[in-house]
């Protein structure tokens, strides 16, 4: 084994929060940062090309590649589950939505951590310290910082009318998604600069690779923790990795930090026994640490996808189904950096209650001008929007686990999904609430036809299957490393990010996240990253 040197602190994963932690640890002249990246550097053209997620996506180049277990819930499926493999990670695949979620969600992990750091009115400092909002500085956002938030540069009359749709049964207009309380319908805001994509890796690790005490190591995937026993207990000295057909040790004297994302994270740690006891003996893996929750917790947003075919209005499938369509976008994108080719993936948000019991909003709508069969299909060839809504809170919990103690091979992935009866309440509630948008006075004229689930699907029953048949995954996998009070058995790493009973490592990535955000995940695991950054610059000084 070569080695690959000595760093005060090891990152690896240089994904969304992997990129952050880059930034602000090596403004500490003096000390030395490596961060190890599995994939690639992110000089793809497809990845700066907001339409470009949809080559990015099950592309070797900058996807894992990763498949879920087949789910009961969703009728015996087996989805893809894409996971950024590129420096930026997600963010160099993601679909660019700017959210933050919502303020109970934050209090929620105060509360669950037991450590009131965490409440909405102390991490609203950190998501605007980052910022740079297109409107400016004002009392939620921030100026100047490194993650720009811009408008999208586009509107559609389809969209246009399902807002107004919305309104019509009670889903207010708002402006602005981020405030701590999203109900309401808006297009979304978006990282991009000029209508070109702003990832993790341009707005973060770019700049901090200038100060010269920041080594980056792409195609090197980390196999395993090196950990020694001391009398205090096990402490994490460094990393172990293959890259360029060699295999590297790196050391770290001050502390490693994984984040490797809810995928990654669990599996280094499972693989270096620290883990499910069980689980490691099972796959002959020495236990260093008998860690029920690592792997488990695991939830995500399900999107439920309903189509409707469209009369009388202008929607992409019709757009980019021949060649002048597709020719005029390419020539509008060269030429302004707008149109299609600038959009992200979805364009409106709505966020609404899926029954007035819920205390804030519970459903995200994602309303596309588009419609196909599913990711990687051709668009249909008819004109059709798509009108997506996820629960945001589910009840269901999936797993990552070991399928065996070859670091290479990757790791099960089972969802779960649907698997409460609470969530299939939810998602029957959705399609019900979707119909009823639908079916308001302002879409009429479009006379807009079901296609997918259909209209034979009807019972609470039948709802439930269609939820199955049409759900799939909004790629917000998070909580498997989760953070938690001392006296949680299940959590993984406490407040500070710290994981249990092993020193010189934390996680810091979407893993920790005791609860998913009711929205998007990308924006809260960039403010966990700034917020574990201080608290790591902090242990540094010995100030608590
Ligand atoms: C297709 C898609 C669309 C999405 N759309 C949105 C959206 O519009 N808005 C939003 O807010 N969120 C979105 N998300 C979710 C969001 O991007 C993620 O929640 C967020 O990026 C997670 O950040 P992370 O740092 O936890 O992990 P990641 O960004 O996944 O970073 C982990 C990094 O670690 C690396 N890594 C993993 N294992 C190893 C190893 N063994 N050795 C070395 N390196 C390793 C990976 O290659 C990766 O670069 C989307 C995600 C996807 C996949």
């Amino acid at each position: 084994m070569e080695s690959a040197g000595k760093y005060d602190y090891i990152i690896v994963g240089g994904g969304t929060a992997g990129c952050v932690l880059a930034n602000r640890l090596s403004r500490d002249a003096g000390i030395k940062v490596l961060l190890i990246e599995a994939g690639a550097k992110d000089d793809y053209l497809w990845i700066h090309i907001p339409v470009g997620y949809l080559y990015c996506i099950n592309n070797p180049r900058t996807d894992w590649l990763y498949r879920t277990e087949a789910d009961v819930g969703l009728n015996g499926r087996s989805l893809i589950y894409p996971r950024g493999k590129v420096l930026g990670g997600c963010s160099s695949i993601n679909g660019m939505i700017y959210m933050r979620g919502q303020e109970r969600d934050y209090n929620e992990w105060a509360q669950l951590s037991g450590d009131d750091s965490w409440r909405w009115d102390r991490v609203l400092p950190l998501f605007r310290k980052s910022e740079d909002h297109y409107k400016g500085s004002d009392e939620f956002h921030g100026a100047g910082g490194e993650w720009r938030v811009e408008k999208q540069r586009l509107s559609w009359e389809i969209l246009d009318a399902f807002r107004d749709a919305a309104a019509e049964t009670g889903i207010p207009k708002i402006d602005d998604f981020n405030r701590g309380h999203n109900e309401g319908s808006s297009y979304f805001d978006v990282n991009q600069k000029r209508g070109i994509r702003w990832n993790a890796s341009k707005a973060f690790l770019k700049p901090a690779m200038k100060n010269g005490n920041l080594d980056v190591m792409t195609g090197s995937h980390v196999k395993r923790l090196r950990i020694e026993q001391r009398d205090t207990g096990p402490v994490c000295v460094g990393v172990e990795f293959t890259g360029g057909g060699s295999e590297w040790y790196a050391e770290a004297t001050s502390e490693t930090i994984l984040a490797a994302g809810a995928v990654g994270s669990p599996h280094i740690l499972q693989l270096s026994g620290i883990g499910p006891a069980a689980l490691l003996q099972q796959h002959q893996i020495p236990v260093v640490k008998d860690l029920a929750g690592v792997g488990e917790n695991l939830q995500d947003h399900l999107q439920i996808r309903m189509a409707f075919k469209v009369k009388g209005v202008k929607t992409l499938n019709m757009m980019a189904g021949n060649w002048y369509g597709k020719m005029m976008i390419g020539v509008q994108y060269a030429m302004f950096q707008s149109g299609p080719m600038s959009m992200a993936p979805s364009q409106l948000g709505v966020f609404a209650k899926s029954d007035a019991s819920q205390s804030s909003a519970n459903l995200e709508y994602h309303v596309q001008p588009l419609s196909l069969e599913k990711f990687g299909d051709p668009l249909h060839p008819f004109p059709a929007f798509t009108a997506s809504v996820c629960n945001l809170r589910p009840t269901s919990r999936g797993h990552i686990r070991l399928g065996s103690n070859d670091g290479a091979l990757a790791p099960k992935i089972t969802l779960n999904y649907l698997s409460t009866e609470a969530d299939r309440k939810v998602a029957a509630d959705s399609l019900k609430l979707t119909r009823k948008i639908v079916s308001a006075p302002a879409l009429r004229k479009y006379q807009p036809d079901e296609c997918k689930p259909g209209v034979e699907y009807q019972s609470e029953e039948e709802l439930y299957k269609a939820a199955g048949e049409i759900g799939t995954t909004i790629f917000h996998p998070v909580g498997t490393c989760k953070m938690g009070r001392a006296d949680d058995a299940q959590a993984v790493v406490d407040s500070q990010l710290r994981v249990r009973g092993v020193g010189g490592l934390r996680v810091v990535d979407a893993s920790v996240m005791p609860t998913i955000t009711s929205g998007n995940t990308n924006s809260p695991t960039l403010m966990i990253a700034e917020k574990a950054a201080e608290l790591i610059r902090a242990a540094r000084r010995g100030t608590p």
